[in-house]
């Protein structure tokens, strides 16, 4: 039997704070070019997982793998050199930055962060800046957010910082994307262009996994769904078995 093409798996993953189970022998996987949903109440260890999976936090067990390479453990940027970049629930602090400034803060390693290259090789530094730059540029047409490009980064309105923060992420080139609530406090206009944006990129080849609260947005783009509660896996599906499923509402209800 072939074996599935899995671009992230999550095996048996366990994070604790002091007495807190925060993530509970937690496993899914995500396939290559879906967009999967993974949702559950408030406090269920969603952003725990997030977290745990992008290398912030350190697990006290289990397994991260990113195109079939154990990343368990791993800096952040070594995991986002593997092909996985994340977003943040809460974006971060941008002051004094233009928007076009804000993208070039890129989450991969940057050519001028060697600091020996900047001597060796400042051409090629140069270079590797200028095509960034560029390549920023590029993508803030492709999201229709140019116009934003030189303007504070704190002025901009909160659903419209969420779209740089995609549009900085695919700057990254990623294989697959962690969005934590990526529509959370964004109004509905903005929540349909994040909605298209995600599409088109999923479309193009990106493989994304959502948290996200608003059940109307994950339902309609997400497929699978993971719904995580009290740190595990309670069930994984289509949106409409998810959706109908009473020990998912039932998990919600409890709160
Ligand atoms: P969700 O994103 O699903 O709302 P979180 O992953 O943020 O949930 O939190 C899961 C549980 O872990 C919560 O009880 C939260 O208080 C706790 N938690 C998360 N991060 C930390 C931390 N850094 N220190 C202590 N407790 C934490
Ligand atoms: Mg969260």
């Amino acid at each position: 039997m072939e074996k599935e093409d899995v671009v992230l798996r999550v095996d048996d993953l366990q994070k604790r704070f002091g007495g807190l189970v925060a993530t509970d022998h937690a496993s899914f996987a995500v396939e290559r070019g879906t967009i999967t949903g993974l949702i559950g109440p408030n406090g269920a260890g969603k952003s725990t997982i997030f977290n745990l999976i992008s290398g912030f936090y350190e697990p006290d067990g289990g397994r991260v793998e990113v195109n079939g390479i154990d990343v368990t453990g791993r800096e952040p940027y070594e995991i986002a050199d593997a092909g996985l970049i994340r977003t943040f629930q809460t974006p971060r602090k941008l002051e004094g930055m233009t928007v076009r400034e804000a993208m070039l803060v890129g989450p991969r390693k940057q050519p001028g962060e060697s600091f020996v290259k900047l001597f060796t090789d400042p051409e090629g530094v140069a270079a590797a800046e200028s095509a960034n730059l560029a390549e920023a540029q590029r993508i803030l047409e492709e999201f229709e957010i140019d116009h934003l490009a030189t303007q504070p980064a704190t002025d901009i309105s909160g659903g419209q910082m969420k779209l740089v923060e995609l549009a900085r992420a695919m700057l990254a080139d990623p294989e697959i994307l962690l969005l934590d609530e990526p529509v959370a406090g964004v109004n509905p206009t903005l929540r349909n262009d994040l909605a298209e944006q995600i599409r088109r990129l999923n479309e193009q080849g990106t493989t994304f996994c959502i948290i996200e609260h608003d059940m109307e947005f994950v339902m309609k783009l997400a497929d699978p769904v993971v719904v995580l509660n009290q740190g595990n896996v309670l069930m994984e599906g289509p949106p409409d078995a998810v959706q109908t499923d009473e020990r998912v509402i039932d998990a919600y209800l409890g709160g």
